[in-house]
This record gives structure tokens, C-alpha cells and sequence, in this order.
């Protein structure tokens, strides 16, 4: 029996690519750091049984719909806003994603952010290197606010929003969270409190975001949100660009609304040089590396293939996101290995 045949958008660490030789002809996209266009998407999905695909790559109705034999879509990613969910489902499509492997670089990337911001790391190695420290030391220089003590809000309390309130135990923060869902057993475990968004936005030294994007997220944090911030307040971003509205945001910094901001993620990606943000000294910016961990990029790749041999193999796969899907084709009908 022929081998089932599966298009992989990209180049991902080897772990992943080994688990998918085993079981099905590979089809890649030879480059570690270029997306296929849509034009080469669309040819080469054509005969495909499985599609391994980045948050690059916009999977939707058009893509399926070239893609007669398509069973499973397994994106190299936790976020899925790439990806038409719903399409995919009345489809019999499985769409699978790499959530928990990736957990702790993103809280620890977090962690780093709301340092380098409010400690000004950036802007003090950038004043070395202009030839700017050329005067005795002082002690008003490049000076920030302490965490401890300080309220950190946490808006998203999932796997992520919950690490960054693990990792900061040590900084004696006073720790609020926000979420469509309380989770009791963890307040009582990490010593945190629920609250309500305004409240949150109202009383936090520091918001941090940890929202999947979607309808309800989209624009979240926007200039009514915003205003609500403390002055002294910082926002990071380590969930989805559009989360916040980009220019509520600029608005804010420019009027003094908030007192900075550190993004790993924006509404244009990539973001140009020239982009206003980039004018702010207050704001610390990062290419979407958040989950760039090399342990946590070869996990994802593992996941990521495991997820889509287990469909071809008429198994439930570890991370299923459209769970409705078993309804519509259930496994038995996508076995091909
Ligand atoms: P998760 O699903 O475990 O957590 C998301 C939380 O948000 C859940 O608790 C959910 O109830 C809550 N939520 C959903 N809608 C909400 C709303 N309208 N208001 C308040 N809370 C709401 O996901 P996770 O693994 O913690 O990941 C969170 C997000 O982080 C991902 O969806 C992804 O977009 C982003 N992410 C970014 C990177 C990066 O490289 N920057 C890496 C990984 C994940």
C-alpha cells in the first residue's frame, strides 16, 4: 500500500521530519526561513492527504477546497487564527496544534520582557554602544520601577498566563488574573486573585496578555482599555498582535497614557523598520521569538508530527482542536496507515 502523501510548509527541526518519514511521503518546502506563496500552496495540496503547516501559512476555505484528499491540517503552533476552524470542520478536516510544549519558553520569554522594559535593559545597552555613557554615575540614571510589591494583571489565565504567574513567585508580585473562566485551585495554589477586566486594567503595574486571538479578543485592548491603565503602567504582548489596536497603542504612548510597552507579537508581521513603534525608547520589541526556545522548537516539531500521523492512523491525536470533527468524519473513515 502506498505511503500517505503529506505537503510540510517549511523546513521544522528534525525530531518532527524523522517521525513523518516513517509513515508518509514527505513533499517540503525546502527552506527554513521562506513561506511557500499561495499559488505553490494551492498546486501542492492538490493530491495531499495531510498538510504540516506554520502560522505563516493562511489555511483557508480556498486551500481545502483544492484539496480533495485533505484529512488533517497540523499547524507547527499553539494559535490556530491562521487556520478557518470551521471550514475545516464541516469538512471532515482534523486541525491539530502544539499547545503545553511550548508553555514555558513563552512565560519565560514573558519574564524577560516585563525586565528588559521596566529595567530600560535595552536602552542601557544602547547608550554604551552610541558612546552616551560619558558621564559619572548618578542616581537618576536609566532608573525603573521594582516589581516586587507590584501588581501584575495577567489577562488570559490558560497554560501560559498561568507559567508567567508560576515564574514570578520569586519577585514577591502581587499577582490578578482575568479570564472567561476562574481557576480556584490555582489562586489558592499560587496565592493569586480573580478580577474583572476594568479592574484589572485600573490596578495593574504591569498587563501582560495571554489570549488566544479570535472574535472576542480581537481589539481587547483598545483606547477605552488603554485610558483605564495606570500612567506608570506597562503592557507586554507575548499572545497575538491583534489583540491590542495597534493605534490606540501609539496614541497611548505618544499622549503618556501608559509608561511603556514590550511586544513579541504585532497586527503586521513582519514589522517594518520605519514602523512608528520602533520611535518609542520605552518600548521593547521582539520578532516573534517567544516560543523560541531550541528545545521548545524541537517539541513542537515532535508534536506536530505525532498529531498528524495519529489522524492518518485512525488514532486520536494528542492536541485536536476541532473536536467536533469525530462527528462529521470519525476517525475510522481518515485511516490510511
Ligand atoms: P490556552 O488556551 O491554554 O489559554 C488561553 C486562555 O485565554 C484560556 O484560559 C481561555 O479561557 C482564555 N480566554 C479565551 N478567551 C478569552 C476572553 N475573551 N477573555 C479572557 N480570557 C479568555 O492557550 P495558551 O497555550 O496559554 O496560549 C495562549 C496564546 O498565546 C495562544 O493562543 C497563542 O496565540 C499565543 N502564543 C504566542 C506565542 C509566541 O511565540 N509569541 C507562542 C505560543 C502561544
Amino acid at each position: 500500500m502506498s505511503k500517505p502523501k503529506v505537503y510540510v510548509t517549511r523546513i521544522i527541526p528534525e525530531p518532527g521530519l524523522e517521525i513523518l518519514k516513517k509513515y508518509v511521503d514527505i513533499e517540503l518546502h525546502e527552506s527554513k526561513e521562506w513561506p511557500p506563496s499561495r499559488e505553490e500552496v494551492l498546486e501542492k495540496i492538490k493530491d495531499k492527504d495531510g498538510l504540516l503547516c506554520l502560522l505563516t501559512d493562511k489555511i483557508d476555505a480556498e486551500v481545502m477546497d483544492a484539496a480533495p484528499n485533505l484529512k488533517v491540517i497540523s499547524t507547527y503552533s499553539v494559535g490556530y487564527d491562521h487556520i478557518d476552524i470551521e471550514a475545516a470542520t464541516k469538512r471532515g478536516i482534523y486541525v491539530t496544534h502544539t499547545p503545553g510544549v511550548l508553555t514555558d519558553a513563552v512565560a519565560e520569554f514573558t519574564v524577560g520582557l516585563l525586565l528588559a522594559v521596566t529595567r530600560r535593559v535595552l536602552e542601557a545597552d544602547r547608550t554604551i554602544r552610541a558612546n552616551e555613557w560619558n558621564k559619572p554615575w548618578n542616581p537618576f540614571f536609566l532608573t525603573g520601577p521594582e516589581l516586587k510589591g507590584k501588581t501584575l494583571g495577567i489577562i488570559g489565565f490558560g497554560r501560559i498566563g498561568v507559567a508567567v504567574a508560576k515564574k514570578v513567585q520569586g519577585f514577591e508580585m502581587n499577582v490578578i488574573y482575568y479570564d472567561v473562566y476562574r481557576k480556584e485551585d490555582v489562586e489558592k495554589e499560587l496565592g493569586v486573585k480573580y478580577v474583572d477586566l476594568e479592574t484589572l486594567l485600573k490596578t495593574s503595574d504591569f498587563v501582560s496578555l495571554h489570549v488566544p486571538l479570535m472574535k472576542e479578543t480581537y481589539h481587547m485592548i483598545d483606547e477605552k482599555e488603554l485610558k483605564m491603565m495606570k500612567p506608570t503602567a506597562y503592557l507586554i504582548n507575548t499572545a497575538r498582535g491583534a489583540v491590542i489596536n495597534t493605534d490606540a497603542l501609539i496614541k497611548a504612548l505618544e499622549e503618556g497614557w501608559i509608561a511603556g510597552a514590550a511586544l513579541d507579537v504585532f497586527e503586521q508581521e513582519p514589522l517594518p523598520p520605519n514602523h512608528p513603534l520602533t520611535k518609542f525608547k520605552n518600548v521593547v520589541l521582539a520578532p516573534h521569538i517567544a516560543s523560541a526556545t531550541i528545545e521548545a522548537r524541537q517539541r513542537m516539531a515532535e508534536l506536530a508530527a505525532n498529531n498528524l500521523v495519529a489522524v492518518l492512523k485512525g488514532e486520536m491525536p494528542p492536541a485536536l482542536v476541532n473536536k467536533d470533527v469525530l462527528k462529521v468524519r470519525p476517525l475510522e473513515k481518515v485511516k490510511m496507515i
